[in-house]
């Protein structure tokens, strides 16, 4: 029996704001217990919320870079439940009448045969965080600390249109990579600025009506959502083939052990008790503000790749790597523009493996690469040129990073090909000895060659490499020795 999995996703994106959505208390991550919780946050009896206009903006800006609706009016509503680090009873959050409706994000997903999807959106709406309870602090009892009581969010809701984990994790990282671009989100997962939620559900191939959902909760790494994912479709489609029924629950997933657990059996909206909240005016934008948002925006990850694609012939891949971030696309064009005869493919082969390799293996970022993008241009361009081998680069690379010579900029390429004295011999003549020598003290393989064994050929190749120290210019190896043999 075969099944089909459906995902949506539901995500909250930490705003990047100075101070809280109703309050005037700051959002820094890691302060003392209750040092950043005003009046508001406390939910003292008398106060009134008052609406941070930079949070509407970070989600109007939201908005417009997916292609939403952006209502002219939107409410804010007091979502009722009791627990103990919600003080007032209620989180400010909306419900019928969201700042962001609709819009899409597409990307590629990178499987057996990558392909393009596009994901629709169905909200996104501003809430309130609430505080966090700490068990672990005191032996007896539990700490409730309100810093993080009232830090704006934007919940970004999806359709249920994604059908695998894969799928799931390529749209989250595109989620994330947008409102880092965007900069109306820090993206600091460890710290709890950008979470997932996934609901995930599994029917047999055939069936037009959606499984019941179970909702993991709060996903903070990439590499926790898949698994969660993984495993839950698992479990589902275990208990579903042991005849046994799914019932609609939110569940944690624990990483030790890789597993899911139920933590209560899922509430509906109305047991929430939805109303707008008396206290907050209805959010009302207008045309003239959407646009005055809009002009401060930055050029979109989407556009660049485009951009990339017809300017530079990159693969929608390629394209879509190279705008991972604002620094890997401030990397690539300054290495681009450094080169005479710019490669665009090299240069986003060289950022994506053996750069991005090495500063990842030393927790760096492009923005702060030891390696910097006119040296790497220096560098592809010694490899355009011949000087380099494909091998001799990667040499010269980790000298680079290892700051083998002081550091003078691009020229210090030039210094550690000539310290090392690593340049590629391309001189056909020199090359043609090696292979005459190599031919000479190896008479049997290359009659084995001639007469139609030609196994032999990787063998000489790989000898004359060796017997130019690894610096003969290996298209032209190949070149002379199948000349030499034919001859
Ligand atoms: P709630 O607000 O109660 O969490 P919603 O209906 O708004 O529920 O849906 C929340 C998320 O769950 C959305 O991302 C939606 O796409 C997804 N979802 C809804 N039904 C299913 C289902 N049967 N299988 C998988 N995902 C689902
Ligand atoms: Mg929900």
């Amino acid at each position: 029996m075969s099944w089909e999995v459906i995902i949506g996703l539901e995500t909250h994106a930490q705003l990047s704001t100075v101070s809280k959505i109703f309050s005037g208390s700051s959002t820094t991550y890691g302060a003392q217990p209750n040092t950043q919780a005003a009046a508001i946050d406390l939910a003292l009896p008398g106060v009134l919320p008052v609406l941070n206009r930079a949070a509407v903006e970070k989600a109007m800006m939201f908005g417009l870079a997916i292609g939403a609706t952006i209502p002219n009016v939107s409410v804010f509503d007091r979502k009722n439940y009791f627990y103990p680090d919600l003080p007032k009873g209620y989180q400010i959050s909306q419900f019928e009448l969201p700042v962001v409706v609709g819009g899409s994000l597409s990307f590629n997903v990178d499987d057996k045969t990558p392909y393009r999807k596009t994901v629709q959106l169905t909200r996104a709406h501003l809430e309130e965080d609430a505080g966090k309870s700490n068990h672990e602090l005191f032996e007896r009892e539990s700490g409730i600390d309100l810093n993080r009581a009232g830090t704006p969010l934007l919940e970004i809701v999806t359709d249920p249109v994604m059908y695998s984990a894969k799928e799931a994790v390529a749209y989250a990282k595109t989620l994330h990579a947008l409102v880092v671009w965007l900069g109306i989100c820090d993206g600091n997962m460890a710290e709890g600025s950008f979470r997932c939620d996934a609901n995930v559900s599994v029917r047999r191939v055939g069936e037009s009506e959606l499984g019941t959902r179970r909702e993991i909760k709060n996903l903070n790494s990439f590499k926790f959502l898949e698994d969660a994912i993984n495993y839950e479709i698992n479990e589902q489609i275990r208990i579903l083939e042991d005849g046994g029924k799914i019932t609609q629950a939110t569940v944690l997933f624990d990483p030790a052990s890789g597993q899911t657990r139920v933590m209560r059996t899922k509430e509906d909206a109305h047991d929430y008790r939805y109303f707008p909240d008396p206290d907050l005016a209805p959010v009302v934008i207008s045309g003239e503000w959407l646009e005055r948002v809009r002009s401060t925006m930055p050029e979109l990850p989407a556009a660049l790749q485009q951009r990339l694609m017809s300017q530079h012939d990159l693969s929608a891949y390629d394209a879509e790597q190279m705008t991972q971030s604002k620094a890997h696309a401030a990397y690539f064009d300054t290495t681009i523009q450094a080169m005479g005869k710019p490669d665009a493919k090299l240069v986003a082969n060289w950022m994506m493996g053996e750069l991005a390799a090495t500063l990842n293996a030393h927790a760096l970022e492009f923005s702060n690469s030891p390696v910097t993008a006119a040296q790497l241009a220096q560098l592809i361009t010694r490899v355009q040129d011949q000087t380099l081998s494909n091998k001799l680069a990667k040499e010269v690379f980790g000298a680079l990073w290892a700051r083998e010579q002081a550091d003078k900029g691009a020229a210090q390429v030039d210094a550690i090909i000539e310290a090392r004295g690593l340049k590629q011999v391309s001189d056909s003549g020199a090359i043609e000895a090696i292979v005459l020598e190599v031919m000479n003290a190896n008479a049997a393989i290359v009659d084995d060659y001639r007469a139609g064994k030609e196994k032999g050929f990787g063998f000489l190749v790989g000898q004359i490499m060796k017997a130019s120290k690894g610096k003969a210019n290996p298209a032209q190896v190949n070149d002379i020795l199948l000349a030499k043999l034919k001859g």
